[in-house]
């Protein structure tokens, strides 16, 4: 199957955007969108704390009913390293954290196996709320979250994004190739390199996938390492 290209902001994104950062008292754009200067790191707190504020109220789609907590993410506002995974499951849902069920504690394993601690990453999710069942998101439910995760991007401006398992990887690259094609290679997403990776919880079904994953977590790693100099 071919790639489709990386998606790029089209109008209407953009003016759905700029209505969102509006209403939520955002003055800049996302990295790509022809934004202004970044916020100051220490304003990046504060601007991501009154974000989680206004996620905590959310009700834009079906999935606000049923859920126990918006899971917003955590982490270091001024991540390097982002993670996105896919949606909360069960014990996100209950505590209002990403990742702290047994494919969150393989997640911290294998972070610290490439150096990382996870109070210094951003770990968040491409939806916020927990789908009843686990049932995968559906197409709405993605577009009507998406503004989130991307003025999460903005504020917290990482250098690269680490999509977990093959629905992050999708959605934020925008095709459809197989996980195990995609991953080890960096993509885009907007203008934000983007490494796509097993999700956690297929590693622990499938302990082979553990070397490849923690490989491509260093690559991450390496690229934040080059851009630095
Ligand atoms: N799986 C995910 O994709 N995200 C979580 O937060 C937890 C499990």
């Amino acid at each position: 199957m071919s790639e489709k290209p990386s998606p790029a902001l089209t109008q209407n994104d953009v003016r759905n955007y700029l209505n969102f950062l509006r209403e939520a008292g955002f003055l800049y754009l996302v990295p790509g969108a022809g934004g202004g200067p970044p916020p100051a790191p220490h304003r990046r707190a504060e601007q991501l704390e009154a974000l989680r504020q206004e996620t905590a109220r959310c009700a834009k789609c079906g999935l606000a009913a049923g859920r126990t907590h918006v899971v917003f993410g955590e982490g270091n506002p001024d991540a390097d390293v982002m993670f996105v995974g896919e949606a909360p499951g069960r014990d996100e849902d209950s505590q209002g954290r990403p990742f702290v069920g047994r494919a969150g504690q393989l997640l911290d394993t294998l972070i610290g196996e490439v150096g990382l601690r996870r109070e210094e990453v951003f770990i968040g999710n491409v939806i916020k709320c927990r789908p009843p069942g686990n049932r995968d998101p559906e197409l709405d439910e993605i577009q009507t979250c998406e503004p989130y995760l991307l003025t999460q991007i903005a504020l917290i401006r990482p250098r690269v994004i680490v999509a977990l398992g093959r629905f992050a990887a999708h959605t934020l690259s925008g095709t459809t190739t197989p996980i195990t094609r995609m991953r080890g290679k960096f993509h885009l997403y907007h203008d934000v390199k983007l490494m796509p990776t097993f999700h956690p919880a297929a590693v622990l079904r499938n302990p082979s996938y553990r070397a490849d994953i923690v490989a491509d977590f260093r690559r991450a790693v390496a690229l934040v390492g080059e851009s630095a100099v």
